[in-house]
């Protein structure tokens, strides 16, 4: 009895987190992660850079500030679940979006973000009487969470569309 209200008490924790607008996993069936995500583990194991793990309800999801993602799809190769899309889909419809909280809005020059994107969707326009301001053009922006780490304000943050 008080294991079934545990796991209930976490899947209504991470049935409140899944409708936040941060991604999960990559692939992964959102409506049905958490029913059907045994907490195995096995995806937080594989995962290359280390940004799986475990959220306060104990369902894996990725942490930006640790790294960012690859897009291999070993977290999906690993689960034993039916819990991804299959590989030639969409990762995640997820962006990078920055907080008032970048310093080039105070007007202090910094490139961080920019220099740690590798499809170069990080824009730096010039404002007069401004440093220059970064600009994401979210068509060239994969959601991989680059960017996060690096920003010496955690300015940034990776959010569904
Ligand atoms: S796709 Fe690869 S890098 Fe990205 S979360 Fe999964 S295992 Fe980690
Ligand atoms: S491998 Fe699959 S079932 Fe196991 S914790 Fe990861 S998502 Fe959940
Ligand atoms: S999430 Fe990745 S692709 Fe998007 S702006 Fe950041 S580093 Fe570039």
């Amino acid at each position: 009895m008080a294991h079934s209200s545990l796991n209930l008490s976490r899947r209504q924790l991470f049935t409140r987190r899944n409708t936040s607008e941060h991604p999960s996993l990559p692939w992964v069936k959102e409506s049905q992660f958490s029913d059907l995500c045994t907490q195995c583990g096995e995806c937080i194991k594989q995962c290359p850079t280390k940004i799986i793990q475990p959220s306060d309800g104990g369902f894996p999801r990725v942490d930006f500030q640790q790294g960012e993602c690859t897009f291999c799809y070993q977290c999906a190769e690993a689960c034993p679940e039916p819990l991804f899309h299959p590989k030639t889909e969409t990762a995640w419809q997820a962006k990078a979006h920055i907080s008032d909280a970048c310093l080039a809005k105070q007007n202090v020059d910094c490139r961080s973000c920019g220099d740690s994107c590798e499809p170069f969707a990080i824009k730096f326009k010039l404002a007069i009487g401004a440093v220059a301001q970064p600009h994401i053009e979210l068509p060239d922006c994969t959601g991989c969470g680059a960017c996060v780490s690096v920003c010496p304000t955690s300015a940034i943050t990776i959010k569904h569309t």
